[in-house]
C-alpha cells in the first residue's frame, strides 16, 4: 500500500493531543460526499480506516461530540477538547472497534495517499482525479476492493 515507517505520529493544532497509528491502516478513504465537505469546510475528507486498538493516544485526552452523519445513524467524532479540532471519527457501521483517522492530523499526511474515491457524484468540479484512482460514484463492498489482508484484518474483528 506504501513504504511509510510506523508508527506514525498525529495531533491537533495546539498540540494538546498527540497520538500516533501503530501500523498500516485497513483502507483509506477520500470521500467527496456533502456531509465530507461540510464537516472540512473543503472539497472532501480524507479517512484512514484502522482498528482502534491501533491508535493510541501520547498526550492528552480527546473529547467525543455525538455528531448526525449521512447514514442517519450518527458518528462520533474524537476532537481535541482545546482547539476542537477533529482527530478520528467513529460510524455507527463499524462501530467501536475502527476508527476513522482524518490524515491531515498525521504529521506526515502525505504517507497515506487516499485508495479509494468515494460519493464522487457529489466531488466538486474542479477535483480532478487521477486517471488511474480508484473511484465509484457512491459507496462499495470492501470485498471487492480491499487488499486480502486488510480484509482478514476485519474479519478478526468481527470475532
Ligand atoms: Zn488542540
Ligand atoms: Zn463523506
Amino acid at each position: 500500500m506504501n513504504s511509510a515507517s510506523y508508527p506514525l505520529t498525529g495531533g491537533c493544532t495546539c498540540r494538546n493531543v498527540r497520538f500516533e497509528m501503530l501500523t498500516v491502516p485497513l483502507y483509506v478513504h477520500c470521500c467527496h460526499c456533502k456531509w465530507c465537505q461540510r464537516e472540512s469546510g473543503a472539497a472532501f475528507a480524507l479517512n484512514a480506516m484502522i482498528e482502534s486498538d491501533r491508535v493510541r493516544l501520547l498526550e492528552g485526552e480527546v473529547e467525543v461530540v455525538d455528531t448526525p452523519s449521512n447514514s442517519g445513524r450518527g458518528q462520533k467524532i474524537a476532537r481535541c477538547p482545546r482547539c476542537h479540532v477533529a482527530l478520528w471519527s467513529n460510524y455507527a457501521g463499524a462501530g467501536e472497534a475502527v476508527r476513522f483517522v482524518r490524515v491531515g492530523t498525521l504529521d506526515s499526511p502525505d504517507a497515506l495517499p487516499p485508495d479509494i474515491h468515494i460519493f464522487t457524484a457529489s466531488k466538486q468540479r474542479w477535483v480532478s482525479l487521477p486517471a488511474d484512482a480508484n473511484v465509484v460514484s457512491e459507496y462499495y463492498k470492501a470485498s471487492e476492493h480491499w487488499p486480502a489482508e486488510s480484509l482478514a484484518r476485519r474479519r478478526a474483528l468481527q470475532k
